[in-house]
């Protein structure tokens, strides 16, 4: 049986990023640019003033102080957007807002604050202004180019979009960006005891919950969920429902339950009618029946029926497959270390505990969030992290350290005592 780390390998080597394709910006957010990015202009694209005040010529104002201010002639108004041809000349001055073209000739602004201009924004323009401070040539001034300058690489390939970057590609002229598409994942549900959440369960029966559990992650994880709904436990059923993703033009095909050693457990027979399983079980708690392979050249998971081991093997398997589909360079979940406020059992599997984890006193702390059965949802959606007992080990005391996957940050998530 493979141990978590060899399984995410095995199925990763036969994972390949999906092509690019072009978006419009804001659908570009959480994804992977395929493109690298070039600024069409320079950032700022022109001297600019930094502040609501008045462009001059320093070299008018050595000497200014409050009780000896320098008098200017004001010969032009520049609101932002609207630039002038007028030059500032030896005893003048421009008032000048913020993000405003500075005027040929000047080479500093003072802020309003520094001037007798009341500054009672659309106020008409004085005169002359009184300037109470000297400034540096340069004060106030953010220079053509001091952000980016024009042809810069501002972005390269296989980093994320994020807001930041968005501001960034929308700066220099991407109204449309190259990114990898999003995975297609075709869902599906199997088991003669599924009713959907909306179905009154009778005898036997239980609500279909991985299917929206995995769709919800899918979602969570960049992908877009196809949902194919319930199969039963008949190999032509589920073959039927196969087809239905092929048709579909699924990237991912992942199932639920039937993949264990029950008489009625008949996925796997349905995938290898055309297609194959590679790997099947993994030393993993909860969640060893996990089977990978492919199903008419489309990746196949077959996760576990519990819904616990689904959204567990999912996090563990699935995740790392959506993102190297999504052009991600990375796919390990980032873990803290805490330290743990009770023992923790394990069988030697790699046991993922849902768990609360939170700092307190400096320092982060985990306690169990209720049953680990692999059937238990409560516990899970009191969690906000798994902590994870290493392979081979069976006991992990209290007050030991050991790391954790966090599901979410304390600060997202209500605490649930
Ligand atoms: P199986 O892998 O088919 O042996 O199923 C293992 C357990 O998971 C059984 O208790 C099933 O009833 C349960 N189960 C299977 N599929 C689902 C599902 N879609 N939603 C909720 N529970 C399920
Ligand atoms: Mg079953």
């Amino acid at each position: 049986m493979l141990s978590v780390a060899e399984a995410q390998q095995a199925i990763l080597s036969q994972i390949k990023r999906l092509e690019p394709e072009t978006v419009r910006l804001l659908e570009a957010q959480d994804r992977v640019l395929a493109e690298d990015v070039l600024a069409d202009t320079a950032l700022p694209p022109f001297d600019n003033s930094a502040m609501d005040g008045y462009a001059v010529r320093a070299a008018d104002l050595i000497g200014a102080a409050p009780d000896r201010p320098v008098r200017l002639t004001v010969i032009a108004d520049i609101p932002a957007g609207h630039p002038t041809e007028v030059e500032i000349v030896a005893g003048t001055a421009a008032r000048i807002t913020t993000g405003a073209m500075l005027p040929r000739g000047a080479d500093a602004v003072v802020p309003v604050e520094d001037t007798n201009d009341n500054a009672r924004g659309a106020s008409a323009l004085l005169k002359s202004v009184a300037i109470y401070r000297a400034v540096k040539s340069g004060a106030h001034v953010r220079l053509i180019g001091s952000d980016v300058p024009r042809d810069e690489q501002v972005l390269s390939a296989n980093v994320l979009i994020r807001p930041a970057e968005i501001a960034l590609l929308s700066a220099v002229g991407y109204s449309r960006v190259k990114v990898y598409r999003r995975p297609q994942v075709a869902l599906l549900a199997t088991g003669d005891e599924l009713v959907a959440p909306d179905g009154q369960p009778g005898p036997g029966q239980i609500r279909n919950v991985n299917e929206y559990s995995t769709a919800a992650l899918v979602q969570r994880y960049g992908g877009v969920p196809l949902l194919l709904g319930i199969a039963r436990d008949r190999t032509e059923d589920v073959a039927a429902k196969l087809e239905e993703a092929i048709g579909q033009g699924a990237d991912l095909i992942v199932a639920s339950a039937g993949v264990s050693v029950g008489a009625y457990d008949v996925v796997k027979d349905a995938v290898r009618a055309h297609g194959s399983i590679d790997l099947w079980k993994v030393r993993m708690r909860p969640g060893k029946p996990i089977a990978f392979g492919t199903y008419r050249r489309v990746p196949f998971f077959g996760l576990p029926g519990n819904p616990v081991s689904a959204m567990m093997t999912f996090e563990q398997f699935v995740r790392p497959v959506l993102r190297i589909m999504s052009g991600f360079t990375s796919w390990q979940k980032p873990t803290i270390t805490v330290t743990l406020l009770e023992a923790i059992e394990s069988d030697g599997r790699e046991t993922y505990a849902r768990a609360w984890v939170e700092r307190r006193d400096g320092i982060w702390i985990a306690r169990l969030s209720g049953g680990q059965g692999s059937n238990m949802l409560h516990s899970l959606a009191r969690a906000n992290a798994l902590v994870i007992v290493p392979d081979g080990i069976i006991h992990l005391d209290a007050g030991a350290a050991a790391q954790a996957q966090m599901l979410d940050w304390p600060e997202e998530v209500a605490a649930w005592s």
